[in-house]
């Protein structure tokens, strides 16, 4: 660890990252005090620090905990708005995420990616396109990988690339990546962050400490982070689906270009949906930057077809194009799963049931020929269907019976799309469960 002038840390917050940055900082002979609210916590973790002489409180947060101590690292998870760190505010102990330690650790050129939608897209594609074109990349971040872990395993030829929620964002003080990506800020997150405010100046920590050496990559179609990136001093790289930057990255009718160089024919992309594009175009800039190639670019985006659940290109199953966008827990993210196809859509839909009204899908259903309804919504959803004039509306009991349904539904050349707009839990223990079985589903029935 360089530029870390603390001996007395406490790790807030155990789980992987909390686990693992605690090992960090004992490993750099810190003396580590741990406190997780679980009394439970992962007990192979707790010997582990104790053996290593960290001394563990767990079942509560005492505000004793605090005592002695010079910094808090914290769980992204654990909201600021607690009774211990109005205390460690008041004490003026400063507090920090793992992002920061793993800023700390590594001497590599680091790629950071956020936005409220499509960090995960954005960074697995930036990664691959990297790969693909003879550089070695590694994800880490909010995608599952613990930041420091990898950046204690980097050689030094390996790039970097990070997905980083507004929660990680939030706990750093001089973390900079050499290349920034912000993709979009919708409203997310108030409960914690309080207010839009709070959520969007979080998301800008990404480039806050960036110089004029570094990239900003940022989407300018989008007014509240064109503004927003203004006070930035680093070189500002824009993407747009709708003009021409002067640089930087667009998209017109037929293909895709960076820097006034075409990069791909849209008909060439795998993906769907223009928020993906937003994605691919952003990608395309932080890997350009990073000497990507143009033929990487093209071998990735030819064969990538989507992270797992996502609007994921599931195949053609007897000339029907069939997606799984089992991750749509919520009408936004299947708003935009059915705004991505033109062609006739045949939906599987439904899931728990929240309370809300399903009004806002309506304008949506206009391609849709059939509906195939699941879940405890079914009859919300059927009644919003029939108001939207969706010609077909059927029920199914499971996934199986909604695959064949949905494919004597459908025709020649049209999408089938899982895209339920509701959470999986009153069928499924997870959204994943509820996608994998629709994968199964149109594997072995189509
Ligand atoms: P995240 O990691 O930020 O949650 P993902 O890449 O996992 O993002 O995508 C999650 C969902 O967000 C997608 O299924 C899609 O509905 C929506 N989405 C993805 N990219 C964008 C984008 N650029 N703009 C708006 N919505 C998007």
């Amino acid at each position: 660890l360089t530029n870390f002038p603390y001996d007395q840390v406490l790790v807030l917050g155990l789980a992987k990252s909390g686990t693992a940055a605690a090992v960090l900082l004992l490993q750099n002979g810190k003396q580590v005090r741990v406190n997780d609210k679980n009394a439970n916590s992962d007990d192979a973790d707790v010997d582990k620090l104790k053996s290593m002489g960290a001394e563990v409180i767990t079942g509560s947060h005492p505000l004793s905990v605090l005592d002695g101590m010079e910094i808090i690292v914290k769980n992204p998870g654990i909201p600021y708005d607690t009774p211990l760190l109005h205390e460690a505010n008041r004490r003026n102990i400063p507090i920090i995420t793992e992002i920061e330690l793993a800023g700390n650790l590594s001497e590599t050129a680091m790629i950071g990616i956020t936005g409220s939608n499509g960090k995960t897209t954005t960074t697995m594609l930036t990664a691959e396109i990297l790969k693909a074109s003879d550089q070695e990349a590694r994800i880490a971040g909010n995608i599952g990988h613990v930041a420091t872990e990898v950046a204690q395993s980097l050689n030094k030829d390996e790039k970097m690339v990070l997905e980083l929620s507004s929660f990680q964002l939030l706990g750093v003080k001089t973390f900079k990546p050499k290349i920034a990506v912000l993709l979009n800020i919708f409203e997310a997150h108030l409960d914690y962050h309080k207010t839009f405010e709070n959520y969007k100046n979080a998301k800008c920590h990404i480039f806050a400490n960036q110089t004029e050496d570094d990239y900003l990559i940022y989407n300018a179609d989008d007014p509240i982070i064109a503004e927003a990136v203004t006070p930035a001093k680093s070189v500002k790289i824009p993407f747009s689906l709708k003009k021409q930057p002067e640089i930087g990255a667009w998209a017109d009718e037929r293909a895709l270009y960076f820097m006034n160089e075409k990069v791909i024919e849209k008909r060439d992309i795998v993906l769907a949906g223009d928020h993906n594009l937003e994605n691919i175009l952003a990608a395309i800039c932080a890997a350009k930057l990073s000497g990507a190639t143009n033929e990487g670019i093209h071998s990735v985006l030819t064969t990538f077809s989507g992270v797992r659940h996502r609007l994921q290109f599931v195949g053609n199953v007897r000339d029907r194009l069939v997606y799984n966008d089992s991750k749509a827990t919520n009408m936004l993210a299947a708003q935009k799963a059915l705004s991505s196809f033109k062609q006739p859509v045949v939906l599987i839909a439904g899931g728990l049931d929240r309370g809300n009204e399903f009004d806002d899908l309506k304008p949506y259903l206009r391609n849709v020929k059939g509906l195939v309804l699941i879940g405890e919504t079914q009859d919300k959803l059927k009644r919003t269907a029939l108001e939207a004039g969706v010609p077909a509306i059927k029920m199914a009991g499971n996934m199986d019976d909604a695959v064949n349904q949905a494919f004597q539904l459908s025709g020649h050349k049209d999408v089938i799309l899982l895209s339920p707009a509701c959470a999986s839990w009153d069928q499924y223990r997870t959204f994943e469960e509820r996608g994998d079985m629709f994968i199964q589903a149109v594997h072995t029935l189509l």
